[in-house]
């Protein structure tokens, strides 16, 4: 291409009519990219990504001196989870700290009854819902009002229930956790309802652990863990840092985020 030819199309595309069907042809592109843009949206909307996850929570009064010696190996570890306490008018004030510090911490304090009775055995006795309301819940959702926690979610001790209080609290609490396997692998079917595996003492290995998670992922569902008190050595009721620490890691291997029991209730 000669130097007069270059100079004759650079004429051309910039003046009358070729710069005008220029002008359209960059128009019309970028309409047609806002429109493929927004399909693309539209499209992500439309089709949610799977739920899964991993929901931690750990159970007692008794377990609240371990939480606290732990909060630097929880944060490091990038743990978020939820906390149960029972006899909350019985907290000392350093146990009551630990708990304000988990909560500013992002975790979520939940009820895990006023005096921790067996739901299932008072209920065979002849209790009625309402009185185990008025005795085991209310109490406690009070108590731990006036320390200044707000109360969405609810962990039956020794996992025992009945279906008397199962219909009581489902209309006062927005997630309850159980034991066992129905809602192990959470995705909304047994909702206000979460099972729970737990995963104290000192069999539970990374294969286990891993082997839960890809299961929660093939169903689609966000896996519930429990334990008690977190310390250096697993055992009865203990939850070791290193048992903990695999949690975490596997987390994020697959892309797992924590949530807390009542963010359950949002998803
Ligand atoms: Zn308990």
């Amino acid at each position: 291409m000669s130097g007069s030819d270059t100079g004759r199309l650079a004429k051309g595309l910039f003046s009358g009519r070729r710069q005008g069907r220029l002008w359209f042809v960059i128009g019309a592109l970028a309409s047609l990219a806002v429109l493929a843009f927004a399909v693309y949206q539209f499209a992500g909307r439309a089709e949610p990504e799977p739920m899964t996850g991993i929901v931690l929570s750990f159970d007692d009064r008794a377990s609240i001196n371990s939480w606290g010696e732990s909060l630097q190996f929880l944060q490091d570890a990038g743990i978020k989870a939820t906390f149960f306490v029972d006899k909350f008018d019985a907290m000392t004030p350093e146990q009551i700290e630990t708990l304000r510090e988990l909560a500013r911490r992002g975790n979520e304090i939940g009820s895990h009854g006023f005096r921790h009775v067996n739901a299932a055995q008072l209920i065979e006795q002849g209790m009625t819902a309402e009185e185990y309301l008025d005795t085991e819940i209310h109490p406690s959702i009070q108590a731990m009002k006036e320390l200044g926690f707000e109360c969405k979610s609810f962990a039956y001790p020794f996992g025992s229930t009945s279906e008397a209080t199962d219909a009581a609290l489902k209309e006062i609490f927005v997630t309850i956790r159980k034991v066992g396997p129905v809602g192990l692998y959470y995705d909304g079917t047994t909702a206000p309802f979460v099972g729970s595996q737990f995963i104290d003492g000192t069999n539970m290995t990374e294969e286990r652990i891993e082997a839960m998670i890809l299961k929660a992922q093939e169903v689609g569902g966000i896996l519930s863990l429990g334990a008690h008190k977190i310390g250096p050595e697993g055992g009865v009721c203990w939850c070791s840092y290193d048992t903990l620490k695999i949690v975490a890691d596997l987390a994020k291997k697959h892309r797992m985020p924590f949530y807390t029991m009542s963010e359950l209730a949002e998803l």
